[in-house]
């Protein structure tokens, strides 16, 4: 169904949970999130209705994502189920890849298409004390893993933060050399922890382009613009909400783990969707769609109009 833009929407983003085992600096506060009761979190049935009406409304594509969602219990079964709506024609899922050692095989066989992997730094050290707790060792054992069980077109997401890891752009890039990755280069938002942060940290993804002269343009690929060096075999896209906003070629609306739907990230407008009957459930979709600001004033006010946490949308 399109918007009143004439975007037709087709992505539905589901986030499964807001806890995670990582406490990244940008996104999370050190001590975690107050853990919600099962109430508070959708089931995986109330989840497959919302998404099957969806459905039925245009949505093709759905990316489960979190908090982090392979913390949620059973989160194979909701694969499954998702997996299951005929109209469906992608399942993919952004993940920290701290589990996916123990996950790819599973994952890939409760018919996961795709992963997005989110991966900062590729320096130990470094990302442990943005993590707070996480190994770099074991996310890289995570993509070699989705790799080896047969998962294609991965993409590697990694936060451009200055000061951070603007140094390690040639680094990552080299990532693509023989091997079919994306690493996707992604303008750090104001938005939750990192809202005040100094305005140093806030990069143009232009820094990459600066980084690898290089770089042959690609194509563009939904809300990112895909660059190869000349001879490798995976490409590096660019997003960059900030300084080139793509909110012309948004085509996803998103659901929150508490069942709230957002026609749009930055703003604070939620739809609820519980408790609702499968006609009141169209109804509400339609009219979320049909709410779906033009676009976002980040880059002006250089302040995100939600007032969730990026853990608590799924990014
Ligand atoms: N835990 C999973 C992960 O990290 O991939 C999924 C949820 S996480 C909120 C989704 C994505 O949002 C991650 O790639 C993360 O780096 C990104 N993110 C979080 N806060 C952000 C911010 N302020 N600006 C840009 N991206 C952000
Ligand atoms: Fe967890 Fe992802 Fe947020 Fe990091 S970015 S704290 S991995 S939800």
């Amino acid at each position: 169904m399109q918007d009143n833009y004439g975007r037709e929407i087709s992505v539905l983003r589901i986030s499964v949970t807001d806890l995670c085992n990582y406490r990244c600096k940008y996104c999370m506060g050190e001590d975690g999130i107050p853990k919600r009761t099962h109430r508070d979190v959708l089931s995986f049935e109330e989840i497959t209705r919302i998404a099957s009406v969806a459905a039925g409304l245009g949505i093709r594509k759905i990316r489960l994502t979190g908090g982090e969602p392979l913390v949620r219990r059973g989160i194979l079964d909701l694969c499954r189920m998702l997996k299951s709506i005929p109209e469906i024609k992608e399942l993919s899922m952004t993940t920290n890849g701290s589990f996916l050692t123990d996950f790819a095989a599973g994952l890939k066989d409760a018919g996961v298409d795709r992963l997005n992997i989110s991966l900062d730094t590729l320096d130990p050290e470094k990302f442990h004390s943005m993590t707070r707790t996480g190994s770099l060792e074991d996310v890289l054992h995570g993509i070699e893993t989705a790799e080896q069980v047969g998962f294609t077109g991965t993409k590697l997401n990694a936060v451009l933060i200055g000061g951070f890891n603007d140094t390690e752009i040639p680094a990552f890039a080299e990532l693509t050399k023989s091997r079919d990755l994306s690493v996707r280069f992604i303008e750090l938002m104001p938005l939750g922890c990192s809202a005040n942060w100094d305005s140093q940290c806030f990069l143009s993804s232009d820094a990459v382009l600066k980084a690898l002269p290089d770089l042959e343009f690609v194509d563009t690929d939904g809300v990112s613009v895909r660059y190869r060096l000349p001879g490798y075999l995976g490409t590096i896209g660019l997003i960059p909400p900030m300084s080139r906003k793509f909110c012309s070629r948004c085509n996803r609306i998103r659901l929150t783990a508490d069942g709230k739907l957002k026609p749009c990230l930055h703003s604070a407008a939620e739809i609820p969707l519980t408790g609702l009957s499968d006609q009141e459930l169209e109804n509400a979709l339609k009219a979320a769609i049909l709410s779906k600001p033009k676009e976002h004033l980040l880059n002006q006010t250089h302040q995100s109009g939600t007032l969730r946490n990026m853990y608590e949308i799924g990014g």
